[in-house]
């Protein structure tokens, strides 16, 4: 078979990651989970001491960091510099660290590079902002998920719950808020849907009713 790219875009809490998590099972491809990337590089800032936005010293990193992503089982494990980071890297102070490292071009050209390697030699999903327009522009399929901004904060709170992870409805939509400000904002590769990109709006969807719809739409088009 030939090798298959699809690109998953979308604003935080849209569902991208459950999806493409479970669409790579369906059809025994790698899964790619790019928003951990720049997780890992906020996570040895913030580690070093270093202002995420600090774009000098955030770049100075980048000739030192070793970010290695690993299947195990169905889980992807993120080691960062050898150290398994999978957990640490879902803070909330991450998520905004992230955010913020996302806007340094360095760091994305950094992040990009590693990214299209990945997707070179194999049939890959990957999830992400920036995807279907600059990661993988020739992506065989691309869809653009979103969601109302309070559902998407109400499914960020009940996964920090199952963590253990104490935050209010109003702290943790107002994040999500200034995040998704930041990331549409930004002058490099902001988050943005492909022009041909599919369009999906999960707020009164449920899991499966998005894996199913995404499944048919590749399937269908193969069958063309
Ligand atoms: O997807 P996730 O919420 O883990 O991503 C964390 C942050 O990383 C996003 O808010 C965004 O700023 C940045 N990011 C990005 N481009 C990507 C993936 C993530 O800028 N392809």
């Amino acid at each position: 078979m030939k090798n298959i790219t699809i690109a998953i875009d979308g604003p935080a809490g849209s569902g991208k990651s459950t999806i493409a998590k479970a669409v790579a099972k369906k059809l025994s491809i790698a899964y790619l989970d790019t928003g951990a990337m720049y997780r890992s590089v906020a996570l040895k800032a913030i580690n070093l001491s270093i202002d995420p936005c600090d774009q000098q010293s955030v770049t100075e990193i980048l000739g030192d960091i070793d970010i290695l992503i690993s299947v195990d089982g169905e889980n992807q494990r993120i080691m960062l510099d050898g150290k398994d980071v999978s957990d640490e890297i879902r803070t909330p102070e991450v998520s905004r660290g992230a955010s913020d490292v996302g806007v340094n071009p360095n760091v994305r050209s950094f992040l990009v590079a590693k990214q299209q390697s990945i997707a070179g030699n194999q049939s890959v999903i990957m999830d992400g902002r920036d995807i279907g327009t600059h990661v993988l522009p020739n992506a065989t399929y691309k869809f653009f998920l979103t969601a109302d901004a309070k559902v998407r904060a109400q499914r960020r709170l009940d996964e920090f719950k199952l963590k253990g992870i104490e935050k209010t409805f109003e702290e943790v939509y107002q994040d999500m808020v200034s995040r998704d400000e930041n990331d549409s904002n930004r002058a490099c590769a902001p988050l943005r849907q492909a022009e041909d990109a599919i369009l999906l709006d999960t707020t009164n969807m449920t899991i499966t009713e998005v894996i199913d719809f995404v499944i048919n739409t590749i399937q269908s088009r193969t069958q063309c």
